[in-house]
């Protein structure tokens, strides 16, 4: 959402002149656009906001955007008084008004809905990957989450533009197409004449796009997921097997108090149906370890259910008191040295499963995504249909290639391009 968000800024900002640049004491204007999602990325937004403050040129704009912005509010300019600007997720297209008077402060929080998407100019050119979001804010509630207070309730934007931005992204550079959104299969629009639009109409509609070669979507509520969705993955080859539905805690009773909709056995029956549907589908999850309550028991039945699924790839978190939601007044908040115990255990067995999989990739070939240059510079490095990155050397690296797998290790394959 952000990586969207950024380009979206800075499409906006090059077209009043700027143009980007990697070092703070060269820039005119500044902004960190941010995540609230738990306590350490808001604590980072400070510090970083710090450092940029001593390297800045001294008449340099500078601000935070996004969800710190949202969090903060009025707090924001109390911590760091010659801030100019402080803008929320849905507000950020309205920075341009501090451009005609730097020596102003512009400061909205407020949820504007789907405004800033028809105030911002296009991107120019597109990554290969394109996020296209496809709703703002989210109507779930969980109990540990502050989403619905930054980026507020959940409103779906409408089909047509969702399939003009992501024609327009096909048409500057984009090859694969990833749908996001809080809710993302929660998608749900109906227009002027009563017609009601899923995602599983924005999916097959953007797959008769030639140039579109993968398509996938992040992130999925479990029990959002509609047979027409799941039927998809069965006819629609250019969608990855690769989904990710994230089960947070495999404790029933946890489950309810982070009123997450399903139970373990409900989220299981989802996982068998789109296993029945396409048998190579593989699945990722985001699992909270330390949730206020959480017995040992608890913990050992999140442990259990990482390994009945077979996530290849997880993001685990420790649980993260946040301000406006019910889990940060809850009583039994698990102390510190347990919630870290818990995590190591458990990103152990997310490791080993990652690890498993990516061996069993060996010899097999894929269609895989260019992504970039790796970190000696020599190598590329590309994403295959699960979203491994994958090693390749090459003096021909074509945007989409067929690799053939020849090593792998708990976090990357390596490959070669096959005709
Ligand atoms: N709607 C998105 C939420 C994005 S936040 C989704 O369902 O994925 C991404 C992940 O951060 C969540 O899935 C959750 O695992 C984690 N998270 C959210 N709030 C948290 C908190 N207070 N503490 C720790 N992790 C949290």
């Amino acid at each position: 959402m952000n990586v969207y968000d950024g380009l979206r800024i800075a499409s906006m900002l090059e077209k009043h002149g700027f143009t980007q640049t990697e070092n703070v004491g060269d820039a005119d204007i500044i902004l960190l656009n941010t995540c609230a999602v738990r306590a350490k990325a808001t604590d980072k937004v400070y510090s970083a906001i710090g450092r940029i403050r001593q390297a800045k040129k001294p008449n340099a704009i500078y601000g935070i955007v996004g969800c710190v912005a949202r969090e903060s509010g009025t707090d924001a300019f109390r911590r760091i008084p010659d801030l100019n600007f402080v803008l929320g997720p849905q507000s950020y297209h309205k920075l341009p008004e501090i451009l005609s008077d730097p020596d102003t402060k512009l400061f909205d929080i407020n949820l504007g809905g789907l405004e800033k998407f028809d105030e911002l100019p296009p991107i120019t050119k597109s990554p290969l990957v394109a996020y296209i979001p496809v709703q703002e804010g989210c109507n779930h509630c969980c109990t540990y989450c502050i989403v619905p207070y930054t980026r507020g309730p959940e409103i779906s934007r409408p089909f047509n533009d969702i399939l003009a931005e992501t024609m327009h992204a096909a048409n500057v550079g984009a090859i694969e197409i990833c749908f996001i959104g809080q809710n993302v299969n929660g998608y749900k629009y109906t227009d002027k004449d009563g017609k009601t639009y899923r995602l599983s109409d924005i999916i097959r509609e953007t797959a008769k796009i030639d140039s579109v070669k993968r398509i996938r979507f992040t992130s999925s509520y479990p029990t959002e997921m509609t047979d027409d969705l799941i039927q998809l993955f069965g006819t629609e080859s250019k969608l990855l097997p690769f989904l990710n539905m994230p089960i947070q805690s495999g404790s029933d009773n946890i489950l309810q108090k982070m009123h997450r909709q399903y139970n373990v056995d409900e989220y299981m029956q989802i996982i068998n149906k789109f296993k029945t549907i396409r048998p190579d589908i593989q699945i990722s999850s985001d699992f909270i370890v330390g949730f206020p309550g959480e017995s040992e028991n608890d913990f050992m039945e999140t442990c259990a259910i990482a390994k009945r699924v077979g996530y290849i790839n997880s993001y685990s978190f420790k649980y993260s008191p946040r301000p406006h939601t019910a889990a940060a007044i809850m009583q039994q908040q698990i102390p510190e040295n347990i919630k870290s115990e818990r995590l190591i255990k458990l990103d152990s067995i997310l490791n080993d499963i990652q690890r498993e999989f990516n061996l069993s990739c060996i010899d097999k070939t894929f269609d895989c995504l260019y992504e970039g240059i790796d970190k000696t510079g020599t190598k590329h490095i590309y994403r295959t249909p699960y979203m491994q990155p994958c090693i390749v050397e090459t003096n021909n690296a074509t945007p989409f290639a067929h690799i053939k797998i020849t090593s792998a290790n708990k976090s990357c394959l390596h490959g070669k391009i096959i005709d």
